[in-house]
């Protein structure tokens, strides 16, 4: 695996790729690799030619300092997981390499995506992560770029940023990859004490039930459903959960038999900050 942490040197390289017009696959991670990133990295080997991965803890995406601070950081363990799925070359910039000395996002308008859930809760963040991955895009000009629908607002928004800007990506999003007991994996499920790591998969079980529920049950209803099982729950606060639809990521007030709609959910376990959620059928 080729190793970078300068964008020159990398596009120098990536140049002669496209030279011998081979097609490049693109995963941007923030590293704290686990079987979701992997994941999408076999997506990107199995229909690209040359594999790119890039791990940087994006600082202005992040609203909360002390989730910057604690970000996981295992490298070494990240560049041998990289090798054991065959990655061609792994991207490792500074923050200096990308922002020089000036940490600030670019202000962007998703079309009213980036005020919905995340957007309510994390300030900021959805122009961070469109200048990251703007930026990246620009240095990597990858033909295809994977993103996990683990973070479905973050995938809806990429390809809004992606058509408004008219960047020559196609923009494809993966199933999300879980433990075995249900709780969506995540570079943050480290941090979790032991009594909140076992509590998790409430989780993914209460969207589980929710999914059922939307069979006979109003948004509404299930709403109040949920926010009376949390209440039962102290060791996991629920900070929002939402029944959406899918594209305009609007909340669900009735159900469209043309439209796709998804369960989101953000919970607090303590300090750390989980999210999921879960499509539903109609
Ligand atoms: P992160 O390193 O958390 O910024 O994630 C990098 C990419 O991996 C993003 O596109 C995420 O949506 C995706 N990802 C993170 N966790 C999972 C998971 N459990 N399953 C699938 N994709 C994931």
């Amino acid at each position: 695996m080729k190793f970078f942490t300068e964008k020159d040197t990398l596009q120098k390289y990536l140049a002669t790729i496209k030279l011998a017009n081979k097609t490049i696959g693109f995963v941007p991670t923030m590293g704290a690799l686990h079987k979701g990133h992997l994941s999408l990295i076999e997506k990107a080997k199995e229909k690209n030619d040359v594999v790119v991965v890039s791990i940087f803890v994006n600082p202005t995406q992040f609203d909360n300092v002390e989730d910057l601070k604690k970000y996981p950081k295992t490298l070494k363990n990240d560049t041998k997981l990289l090798e054991s799925v065959s990655c061609d070359v792994l991207f490792h910039p500074s923050v200096a390499e990308i922002y020089d000395t000036n940490i600030i996002s670019k202000k962007f308008n998703f079309d009213g995506l980036e005020h919905q859930m995340e957007g309510k809760f994390r300030e900021g963040h959805f122009d961070g992560v469109g200048t990251i991955v703007k930026t990246l895009f620009e240095i990597v000009k990858p033909d295809k770029a994977y993103f996990g629908q683990k973070d479905f607002q973050q995938l809806q928004i990429i390809k809004k940023m992606v058509k408004k800007n008219q960047i020559p990506v196609k923009i494809k999003g993966c199933p999300i990859f879980r433990e075995k007991d249900g709780l969506a994996m995540s570079s943050r499920n480290v941090r979790l004490t032991e009594e909140h790591r076992k509590i998790a998969p409430f989780i993914f079980k209460t969207l589980k039930k929710v999914r059922k529920k939307f069979g006979t049950k109003s948004a509404s209803e299930i709403n109040e459903w949920v926010q009376n099982q949390f209440k039962k729950q102290p060791l996991l606060e629920l900070e929002y959960f939402t029944i959406a639809e899918e594209k305009t990521l609007e909340t669900a007030e009735t159900k469209e038999s043309n439209k796709n709609y998804r369960a989101f959910i953000a919970v607090f376990a303590g300090k750390i900050r989980l999210i999921d959620n879960i499509r539903l059928r109609n």
